[in-house]
């Protein structure tokens, strides 16, 4: 397996150290040491990121660490861990960001739930577009609300690949909707990826929940 060309494109450096932490934290420590060679970033197991929000995780290693998970694991396997993977990160670490942390607060606990819909997730879009590069947006609509990656790293140099992949991405938002909704549980889908050739990796969420 050749790497994935660096990008150019990154998150803070502390999303690199929760990455790793989430992957440890699914994987165990020999899984990911597994999976950080097959990708080629077993250099990261001894000098790790610093705890900062200067720009230097690169989106070519979520996108090779994301294939590492597809081939270690198979389709399916991979698919599976890329979904805790995406719910750990957010679990950890990216609840305690910024606006999403407000969501804590008992003013929020009180709002109808698709009004914590309607703050909760754009207040997660506007994390990701202003602390890295991962341009992202959101739009209301009656049922649904979809999310937009501009800018997508787990699918960063991938092509012609038959279906969308981007899993990371949809259990870190079926985690962030559990949270900012106090519990409950949200489909989501990706209804386009760049990876099969689409303008924009989007995600379609229900808005109503499946467990009340
Ligand atoms: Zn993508």
């Amino acid at each position: 397996m050749s790497p994935v060309e660096k990008s150019g494109l990154y998150y803070p450096n502390k999303f690199g150290l929760i990455m790793i932490k989430a992957l440890e934290g699914v994987m165990g420590r020999n899984g990911l040491n597994a999976i950080l060679n097959l990708a080629e970033l077993s250099p990261y197991v001894d000098n790790p990121f610093p705890d900062n929000l200067e720009k230097g995780f690169d989106f070519a290693d979520v996108s090779a660490i994301n294939k590492a998970l597809e081939e270690m694991y198979g389709p399916r396997g991979g698919r599976g861990l890329s979904l805790r993977v995406g719910r750990a990160l957010f679990a950890d670490a990216l609840k305690n960001f910024g606006a999403l942390a407000g969501v804590a607060d008992l003013a929020f606990a009180v709002l109808p739930l698709q009004a914590k819909l309607r703050i909760g997730i754009p207040a997660e879009a506007k994390i990701f577009s202003q602390i890295s590069d991962q341009l992202s947006t959101v739009e209301d609509h009656e049922n649904e609300m979809i999310y937009t990656i501009h800018k997508c790293s787990e699918c960063y140099e991938r092509h012609a690949v038959d279906k969308p992949m981007c899993y990371i991405a949809v259990g870190l938002l079926q985690e962030s909707l559990r949270w900012v909704s106090g519990g409950n549980e949200f489909r989501v889908y990706e209804s386009k990826c760049m990876a099969v050739g689409d303008e924009v990796c989007e995600f379609v969420i229900q808005k109503d929940p499946l467990s009340t």
